[in-house]
């Protein structure tokens, strides 16, 4: 019996798809002629159309009429979660597939990167997840917002990074964009096996690693192969003492093939903690970018841990506990699902009332860049 495909999404990456598939990109995966191949969207006006491209256009509550013998491929990285959340709403028991951008820029067929994903559509991903590989840093910025200018020199392991990777697939069907950062994160010996593993356990990831350019030069080949293998982006926080670096920058990764984008300049950097906790915590978390940051096996935005260690480092008292430890969920040991640990983490928290990451427009908690000796002061309003 033939097996159908249903591509969802008929927009500019459906039909890209599909001429992939004319041919015969995927064979003997998906082979043409002998699968029959549908398009399902949600817009209306392409539903109305009724046919793209020489093939039937569904409506979603239609999938299910196609039969068992169906899979579903869903085709746009932009609508990807939308999608997989409306297939988990409606039921839908067919395995589902996810077609990652590498696979737009003709870049699959590696172990780690296959064309096609298989996502579990009863776990949401996480849309943004930094994990912190390293904490030590070169730069050694006053006021750095993770707190990683302390000359700590923790750093995770292969092995504890397998482990996380483990955990995060337990309670995830995937990640949108994944982060590994420090401190500097090419600072870490043993980064290229923990871009590899990244890749190998969420190949539906846009996987980046966040740095502040001083190591670029010095990139050893066989990790800047693991970087291109694994279609890594390189993105480069610009601080004043690389700005002047950076068409060097650029040229070196260019020549390298290296995908790679800009991120600042940073002049200023500004204090994290106003410990009053008189701000609207609500007002606050509207304007935040809600990034979830891996700290020591936990999800949480990162506040409550920067404090910990600012308190631990100063030997003083900033926040009671219970505000700390509000949202802050052990990948190992929670009993929460990722739908419940997504939900809580978009919510704001009294935590939110001592925020000052997003008081970026406040003139009292600016301050120009600078490298040097760290002062408790660097994040205290
Ligand atoms: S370069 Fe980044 S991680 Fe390093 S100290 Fe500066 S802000 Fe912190
Ligand atoms: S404390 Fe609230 S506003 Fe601040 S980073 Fe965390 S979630 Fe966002």
């Amino acid at each position: 019996m033939n097996m159908n495909t249903v591509i969802f999404c008929a927009g500019h990456y459906g039909i890209q798809l599909l001429n992939m598939i004319h041919k015969g990109l995927f064979s003997p995966e998906i082979q043409v002629n002998k699968d029959d191949i549908f398009f399902c969207d949600n817009n209306p006006e392409v539903i109305a159309k009724s046919y793209i491209a020489g093939c039937k256009v569904l409506s979603p509550d239609k999938i299910e009429e196609l039969g068992k013998d169906t899979r579903i491929i869903i085709s746009s990285p932009q609508n990807a979660d939308f999608v997989m959340e409306q297939l988990h709403k409606i039921g839908v028991k067919h395995p589902v597939y996810y077609t990652p951008e590498y696979v737009y820029k003709f870049l699959w067929n590696t172990a780690n990167m296959p064309p096609f994903v298989k996502m579990d559509i009863d776990k949401p991903r996480i849309k943004k997840l930094q994990i912190p590989i390293i904490e030590l840093c070169n730069l050694n910025c006053r006021g750095c917002n993770l707190i990683y200018n302390l000359n700590s020199e923790k750093r995770m392991s292969v092995d504890e990074f397998i482990k996380t990777m483990k955990s995060l697939r337990k309670l995830f069907s995937g990640i949108k964009k994944l982060t590994l950062l420090g401190g500097e994160p090419f600072i870490h010996p043993d980064l290229k096996n923990l871009v590899l593993e990244a890749r190998h356990y969420f190949s539906d990831s846009d996987l980046e690693i966040r740095t502040n350019g001083t190591q670029i030069f010095k990139l050893k080949d066989e990790l800047l192969s693991a970087i291109l293998e694994t279609y890594t982006e390189i993105a480069i926080s610009l601080y004043p003492p690389l700005i002047d670096k950076k068409p060097e920058i650029e040229l070196f990764l260019r020549e390298r093939n290296v995908r790679y984008r800009f991120l600042g300049p940073f002049l200023e950097f500004n204090k994290i903690f106003n410990p009053k906790g008189d701000y609207d915590g609500e007002e606050i978390h509207r304007g935040c970018e809600l990034c979830t940051n891996l700290m020591q096996d936990e999800l949480s935005c990162g506040l409550g841990h920067g404090i910990e260690t600012l308190e631990e480092y100063y030997g003083v008292s900033l926040c009671k506990d219970e505000y700390k430890k509000l949202n802050r969920f052990n990948i190992h040991t929670t009993d929460l699902d990722g739908w419940e640990i997504n939900r809580r983490l978009a919510l704001p928290t009294r935590l939110c009332d001592f925020c000052a990451y997003q008081k970026k427009n406040d003139a009292d908690n600016m301050f120009l860049w600078s490298c040097g000796t760290p002062k408790l002061e660097d994040w205290i309003i």
